[in-house]
């Protein structure tokens, strides 16, 4: 197996083993493209490197008979003297990784070979000009010098000069500049700057083998997920230069827009400069469409070039060309980044191009950014036109939110309490201020980046956030934020965050609803005249995905207006009703005296209040879902959660008692508090557990919903209501509840004279059912995964604390990339789903099976769930489109 492929040896199929930049030279230069030469260590060399802390003999044979190759193609040697062959080092692993160590342009040159250089381009200030960059660059990521020293030398000598920018510095000044970045290098690292050209091209190789192993490499691996273990490839490349003059420049080209989709010519192009100059910003670059006036020879043959990738590739293309005295060079393609919307638009686009099938146009676009687009934003349609922007931080978590600024979460809660629309503003948050969070429409904080607490926690409740807007200082004592041109916001001043795009803007900015969910909501036609391309592009993707989908959607719903809205949005039904959110309000009062009843008449006359209340509310449910299956869970809760609080209330009779008046039922209140009162509630008396200790509280609901079923069917309806009983252990619990409802059923099939065609199931959510899942669907007609609850355990993670509690610091140390509450854990919990899904269908071939977790609607997770084979997802009404989206992508 050999260390080096030549650019002609490769193809764009080669990721693992040239990483991407390198298959893709690959495949420019087979395509005939004009790439310039050179080759490409691969990662397997980079692997035995770092294996054996030495690089390989062999790899240093096999380098040197392809550098032997490419200066007899090049006519002259790495370095040589009187016409310097000089290459550039660039990394390039399988995945790209922001942040890692680039590149290093121009090995090759030393203070002999610069002469060279200058005599035969006839340009002795470009010479010049090239050697401190290779200095500087080298000097930096392969020597790590702080790159601050050479920039600040750049820039006293530019000011010492009065040079606007670097341009304008004379061969003499870069000569002079020259020798001070070598008397940095000597003063850093104790040595020279290495004049030999093949020793700079072996330590620029092995810093970038090493930078696959720095920390900052290895803690955005660890995030993403990306394997430890793949090692980065290593491109060698003769150098082409940008910076030989007006007729020579850098650029940067899509192959369409990359924020709508759109064909056309889009980048931009930098004169008589090098490829970093463009990242840098240091000058200003023109349109790519002015490169037709500047060089219509080069400008035409890249648009050509440009066809010739989309063609082949299928797909956006980005690419980085340069021109060297009117020669056009690719430097660099690859399938480019894109917006969400550009993302729909793109897939249906190439569809109607012809160069891609549905199939291939569902996984071009995924979940995530279909979510993306459901978040309202504001009015691009001259709403921020005029906008006042006051900084720019990081786009943590989408949407846009307006709201009068705050500085700390007790004002947060008070105002949004009397009806004002907050925006918390922080230096930065910390569980404190989780109550501050839920209270604003967003945050904002000064400090931190995408896995801050703030943004950690802002993504898990879909809260608009922009986090580390570093030039806006935050001063909490005097509440107020200082902008960097020194103005004020005050609290109660008025701020517009777009968590989109990380801007911050002062003032009121117009939010509009997203046309997605206009669409989704039925309020806007696909079809219609004024429907805009991304409509359309979304609804022709969601037909293709509901096609090809074999995975049911429903919705976690417990009112008729959700029920409404999910099944707008596509839902097959209702896979989650909790019913403890129908004992609220002015129901507590009867739950109450269900706890305290002392004697069975007492308890009976509660349970016959709540009776028809449950009815209506069930009515309404399978009104709303007529014909589709509504799951109804049997009340969960700890009971209580419906008492007043042990403290407060602790507090209330002691005074009353100070005062000698207390009253009974406070009284007997306090006694129920303390007899239900426990300290891992989670784990205590809820569940299938309240149904076996409060008699009658089940065959309540069960008889409400068997009655409302009866009264629906009478009136015309075809509910199909199903039974679910919650946090079920052993399939004994399951029985006893399954004999009493069997009762009831029947008895009220025979009062009214019906067959109400009523299954019942369980949920799947403790690791003990999990294991037993095979004695569980003796008696269960379905089982329904509550992942949720499943996590909590399999983990022992609570999941009320631990998003607020020590979940930033595990993500911070890269433990998981994501919570577990947001997307399955496949090996631990989703290999219990896996292993009960078997188990219980081996038991009863015909047991249908949900998920009605959170993970219902996470994208990741829809995939797991259909490779094991259940038959739906449940998830919350503004979901539905992401599950139906991703159960489409994971079967197609
Ligand atoms: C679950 O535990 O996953 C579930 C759906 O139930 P709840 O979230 O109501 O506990
Ligand atoms: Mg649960």
């Amino acid at each position: 197996q050999k260390f080096v492929y030549d650019f002609s040896e490769g193809n764009k199929d080669l990721k693992d083993l040239l990483g991407g930049k390198g298959a893709n030279l690959a495949e420019m230069t087979n395509l005939g493209l004009p790439v310039p030469p050179g080759f490409t260590i691969t990662t397997e060399a980079c692997k035995a490197y770092l294996a054996s802390g030495q690089v390989p003999p062999r790899l240093q044979d096999e380098v040197s008979r392809h550098l032997a190759a490419l200066e007899e193609r090049m006519g002259k040697k790495l370095g040589q003297a009187d016409d310097p062959l000089l290459v550039s080092v660039r990394s390039g692993a399988k995945f790209s990784m922001p942040g890692m160590m680039d590149t290093v342009l121009n090995i090759g040159l030393s203070d002999e070979s610069v002469h060279g250089l200058a005599a035969q381009s006839g340009d002795e200030r470009f010479a010049w000009d090239s050697y401190r960059r290779l200095i500087q660059m080298f000097g930096d990521t392969v020597l790590g010098i702080d790159g601050e020293r050479f920039s600040e030398t750049l820039e006293e000598a530019k000011s010492a000069r009065g040079a606007a920018t670097d341009v304008d510095l004379t061969a003499d000044a870069l000569k002079d500049l020259v020798q001070k970045f070598k008397n940095i290098v000597s003063e850093e690292t104790g040595r020279d700057f290495p004049q030999d050209p093949r020793e700079q091209m072996d330590l620029a190789i092995r810093a970038v083998f090493d930078s696959w192993n720095g920390s900052r490499a290895r803690l955005y691996r660890r995030q993403e997920r990306i394997p430890h273990d793949l090692g980065t490839a290593v491109n060698i490349c003769s150098m082409v230069f940008g910076n030989l003059g007006p007729d020579s420049g850098t650029g940067v080209a899509f192959t369409r827009d990359p924020a709508s989709g759109q064909q056309g010519v889009y980048g931009d192009y930098l004169q008589n400069a090098q490829g970093e100059d463009v990242v840098a910003g240091i000058r200003n670059t023109v349109p790519l469409a002015d490169l037709e006036q500047l060089d219509k020879a080069s400008y035409d043959q890249l648009m050509r070039i440009m066809e010739t990738l989309e063609n082949h590739y299928r797909d956006l293309c980005d690419i980085e060309f340069t021109i060297e005295r009117g020669k056009l060079w690719m430097l660099q393609t690859r399938v480019g980044k894109r917006t969400a919307a550009a993302a729909f638009r793109i897939a249906t686009q190439l569809v109607d191009q012809g160069l891609i099938d549905e199939a291939e146009a569902l996984r071009r676009v995924n979940g995530n950014q279909l979510a993306q687009l459901m978040f309202p934003r504001f009015d691009s349609n001259g709403g921020l036109e005029g906008a006042d922007q006051i900084g720019w931080g990081i786009a943590a978590s989408p949407g846009a939110a307006v709201g009068k600024a705050v500085f700390d979460s007790y004002t947060a809660i008070k105002w949004s309490r009397s009806g004002e629309k907050v925006i918390l503003v922080r230096r930065e948050t910390n569980p404190d201020d989780l109550d501050g969070m839920i209270a604003a429409e967003g945050i904002l904080t000064s400090r931190g980046g995408k896995t801050s607490h703030a943004a950690v926690v802002a993504r898990g409740m879909g809260k608009t956030c922009v986090c580390g807007a570093e030039e806006l200082e935050v001063d909490t004592k005097r509440r107020c934020l200082k902008t960097a041109d020194g103005r004020v916001v005050e609290e109660g001043d008025v701020l517009s965050i777009d968590g989109s795009t990380g801007k911050v803007y002062a003032g009121e900015v117009p939010v509009v609803p997203s046309p997605v969910v206009e669409y989704f909501e039925g309020r806007m036609h696909a079809g219609a005249d004024d429907a805009d391309e991304l409509v359309r592009a979304v609804h022709r993707i969601m037909a293709y995905a509901d096609r090809v989908r074999r995975l049911r959607v429903r919705a976690n719903a417990d009112n008729a207006e959700d029920a409404a809205r999910a099944r707008r949005f596509g839902a097959q039904g209702i896979g989650l009703c909790r019913t403890e959110h129908m004992f609220l309000g002015e129901r507590r009062e009867l739950v109450e005296r269900l706890i305290l009843a002392d004697t069975d008449t007492e308890r009976d006359q509660a349970l016959g209040a709540l009776l028809p209340l449950q009815k209506g509310d069930f009515v309404e449910l399978f009104e709303s879902m007529d014909g589709l299956p509504v799951t109804v869970r049997l009340l969960d809760p700890p009971l209580h959660e419906f008492l007043p609080d042990i403290t407060e209330l602790s507090v209330r009779v002691a005074l009353a008692e100070s005062r000698k008046d207390a009253n009974e039922n406070d009284l007997r209140l306090l006694q129920a508090v303390h007899r239900l009162h426990e300290q891992n509630p989670m784990l205590g008396l809820r569940g299938v557990r309240l149904g076996l200790v409060i008699p009658g509280l089940f065959t309540m609901q069960i008889r409400a919903i068997a009655q409302a079923a009866a009264e629906r069917r009478a009136s015309g309806g075809d509910p199909r209501a199903e039974i679910m009983i919650p946090l079920v252990g052993t399939v004994q619990e399951l029985e006893i509840v399954r004999e009493e409802a069997e009762q009831v059923i029947a008895e009220i099939e025979r009062e009214r004279d019906v067959e109400l065609g009523l299954s019942l199931g369980t949920m799947i959510e403790l690791p003990r059912a999990a294991l037993t899942a095979g004695q569980i669907a003796e008696c269960a007609d379905f089982f329904s995964f509550g992942t949720n609850d499943l996590t909590q355990t399999v983990w022992a993670f609570s999941r009320d604390d631990v998003e607020a509690s020590f979940f930033t610091a595990y993500l911070e140390k890269g433990i998981f990339g994501v919570s577990p509450f947001e997307t399955i854990d496949k090996d631990g919990v989703g290999s219990l789903v896996r292993s009960a899904a078997e188990a219980g269908r081996a038991t009863r071939p015909d047991l249908k099976l949900g998920v009605c977790g959170e993970h219902g609607g996470d994208p990741e997770s829809v995939h797991f769930f259909h490779e094991v084979g259940l038959d739906y997802v449940s998830c919350s009404p503004f979901r539905i489109p992401v599950a139906r989206l991703e159960a489409g992508r994971a079967a197609a």
